[in-house]
């Protein structure tokens, strides 16, 4: 496949080279910083990307420079043409990578090698059973757990996920890194973002700030700190001797908008130029109608504003009516 010079760049200079695709919106979890309590209201079929669409739509990205594409949901391994999807978009001239809560890890290891995928996050929140089924609401813990070994077992490179959030699990936060001891693993603790339906409230927010001096608490001088990447969302650790490392992703704090290179597409088909935005362009139905949507994509990137969807300040984030606009999580595609 034919791929130009990169054309997704914004009024900032910065250059999209990212896509993440939300697969769906459905979620076989109910991750209650993520899902409103009442789930949310699903649309008809036909307002999601069927599998040509979406592959189409995606070959338009990648010829227009996007490098690297990330699945993710919804629970992306939960729509039932996944594999499909993703044989297919392993064929492009990218990395392919994917976000999933691990329960149906196990039926697609094949399909993940087939397709060169060999990056994946895994979202675990807790290490202890009866919380992880409060946080989730479901009881996929020992499913969750042998899936992790069994992407340790096959070689994977494995990142896995929490959201640090108050009295729910930041009392983990050293088991998480005692758990990188004798594993290859990543993990990466994310601070708690405002979306709709998430009853958000920074209280229960545990900074980058309070993370490092609990970690410096236990740790102290042998934490080392990894160079990151020049577009890493985290701030990368590890402690001297262990396998495994971690990161810190502060999207609260500390957003690491100057180096942005991601844009989303949602699985109804819109564009969404920043995780926090509430603004999205409808790229679906201009492709229904046969129109041209390069002009669309572009302009979308032009228009990404500077940090975290319009909201400068620690203050625009704070403000319930700045910050409740955008979609629910489960819906945009974290
Ligand atoms: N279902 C998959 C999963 O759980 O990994 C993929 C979709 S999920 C929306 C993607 C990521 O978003 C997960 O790592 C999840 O922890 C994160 N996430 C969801 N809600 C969040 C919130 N309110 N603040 C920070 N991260 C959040
Ligand atoms: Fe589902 Fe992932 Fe959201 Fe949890 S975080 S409800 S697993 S989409």
């Amino acid at each position: 496949m034919e791929t130009t010079a990169n054309l997704l760049s914004d009024k900032f200079g910065r250059v999209h080279d990212y896509l993440r695709i939300s697969l769906t919106e459905r979620c076989n979890l109910r991750c209650f910083y993520c899902m409103p309590e009442d789930g949310i209201v699903l649309k008809e079929n036909e307002a999601y990307m069927n599998k040509a669409e979406l592959l189409s739509i995606a070959k338009t990205f990648v010829s227009l420079g996007i490098k690297k594409i990330r699945l993710t949901g919804g629970e992306p391994l939960v729509r039932k043409d996944a594999a499909e999807i993703i044989t297919e978009l392993g064929k492009l001239p990218i990395e392919l990578a994917i976000t999933t809560n691990g329960i149906l890890l196990d039926k697609f290891i094949t399909v993940f090698k087939n397709a060169n995928i060999s990056s994946i996050n895994v979202s675990l929140d807790t290490l202890n059973e009866a919380k992880f089924n409060k946080i989730t609401r479901r009881d996929y813990f020992t499913k969750v757990m042998s899936n992790i070994d069994l992407l340790i077992k096959n070689g994977f490179n494995i990142k896995l996920n929490a959201v640090l959030i108050k009295d729910v699990n930041d009392n983990e936060l050293i088991d998480f890194i005692e758990f990188t001891r004798d594993r290859k693993i990543h993990y990466r603790f994310i601070e708690f973002m405002p979306f709709n339906g998430n009853k958000w409230d920074w209280s229960k927010g545990v900074s980058f700030e309070e993370i490092m001096s609990t970690v410096k608490n236990v740790f102290g001088n042998k934490i080392i700190k990894l160079t990151d990447k020049k577009n890493d969302t985290s701030k990368s650790y590890k402690i001297d001797g262990f396998e495994g490392t971690f990161a810190i992703i502060s999207s609260i704090t500390n957003p690491f908008c100057d180096s942005c290179n991601r844009i989303r597409l949602t699985a109804d088909g819109r564009i969404k130029n920043c995780l926090f935005s509430d603004s999205e362009t409808n790229i679906l139905s201009a492709y229904r109608a046969g129109e041209n949507i390069t002009p669309l994509i572009i302009d979308t990137v032009l228009n990404k504003k500077l940090r975290r969807g319009g909201m400068d300040s620690m203050e625009d984030i704070l403000n319930i009516e700045k910050n409740s606009k955008n979609r629910a999580m489960v819906s945009i595609g974290g």
